[in-house]
């Protein structure tokens, strides 16, 4: 009887297992052709400077519109892409698209912003990287300063010797190094110190609740007085509220990025958004 029942339990087991595994074929398939098919999409989200409430740049996040009409999150399909190697091709479509579209926006009389590019840490170990940015900015004419690119304070340590090297040429190009998703890594600050990098970005986490939570606020303070201690400007991610923009003003925080500016948006948008943005500010 307990045998039959263990039985059971084992069936239904292999099987729910086996339909994830069923699942995540199916997204590596329709993953593998996403590109071609033009199924992944580009949205832009402001970054609006604190000293002057203009816009500063856009931030390039991904987003996969799969033929059965599903918009998939990249939190739902970045991970398998790392895992099987398809960021390599994927992010290097991302990079030159990035850059077509801030070239579309100078085109359309746009001032030159900076437009960010998150880079998974597959790309950031290919030794040539620096060779296929070169090529990118040269192929989309944009300035090497337009353009940032973000790695994860997490990839950033994991080799610190291969991230001195590598981040060394990025910035000899004259391109922009953020750290994200800054705090809720390895968090020893002194690292920062031996990295050539221009930008820490705050992680939403230490951001939504720092009015409520003490401790939020703690963090983005210590990060920002220690940043510009370091020479870094910083932008704080996943702000949401009036009054947290308030608060990071007063703690002299560069820049944000948050819902309560602006929400991720299409390249067409982002051109309205900023129209209207420069009419408010004059
Ligand atoms: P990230 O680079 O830290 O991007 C910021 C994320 O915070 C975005 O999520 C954005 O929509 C979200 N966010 C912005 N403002 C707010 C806010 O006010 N409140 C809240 N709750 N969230 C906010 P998204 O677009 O889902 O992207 C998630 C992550 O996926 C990104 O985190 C990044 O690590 C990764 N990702 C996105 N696009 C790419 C890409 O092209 N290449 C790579 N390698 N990773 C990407
Ligand atoms: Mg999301
Ligand atoms: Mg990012
Ligand atoms: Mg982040």
């Amino acid at each position: 009887h307990t045998k039959e029942n263990g039985g059971n339990r084992l069936g239904i087991y292999t099987e729910a297992l086996s339909s994830k595994r069923v699942e995540r074929f199916n997204m590596e398939t329709g993953l593998r052709y996403a590109v071609e098919r033009q199924e992944l999409v580009l949205h832009f989200q402001p970054q609006v400077s604190l000293s002057t409430g203009k816009v500063y740049g856009a931030e390039t996040l991904l987003r996969w519109h799969t033929p059965d009409g599903k918009i998939i999150q990249p939190d739902e399909f970045i991970p398998l892409a790392e895992e099987t190697g398809l960021i390599i091709p994927i992010g290097q479509w991302v990079l030159e698209q990035a850059c077509m579209e801030c070239k579309r926006w100078i085109n359309a009389g746009m001032p030159a912003l900076v437009i960010s590019v998150n880079l998974s840490a597959l790309q950031f170990q290919q030794e040539h990287f620096p060779d296929i940015v070169r090529k990118v900015l040269k192929d989309t004419g944009i300035q090497p300063h337009n353009l940032c690119l973000e790695i994860t304070e997490y990839t950033a340590v994991q080799n610190l010797e291969h991230s001195i090297r590598m981040l060394g040429e990025l910035v000899d190009i004259g391109v922009k190094i953020a750290i994200d998703d800054f705090g809720i890594g390895q968090s020893s600050l002194l690292w920062l110190k031996k990295l050539p990098v221009h930008t820490v970005k705050i992680d939403p986490s230490f951001i939504l609740n720092m009015i409520e939570d003490s401790d939020g606020d703690a963090i983005a303070k210590a990060v920002i007085e220690m940043s510009h201690s370091l020479g870094l400007s910083v932008t704080a991610e996943g702000v949401e509220t009036e009054g947290q923009l308030m608060r990071l003003q007063q703690l002299q925080c560069d820049r944000i990025q948050g819902f309560y500016t602006g929400r991720p948006m299409s390249s067409d948008h982002f051109i309205a958004y900023f129209q209207e943005i420069s009419n408010w500010v004059g």
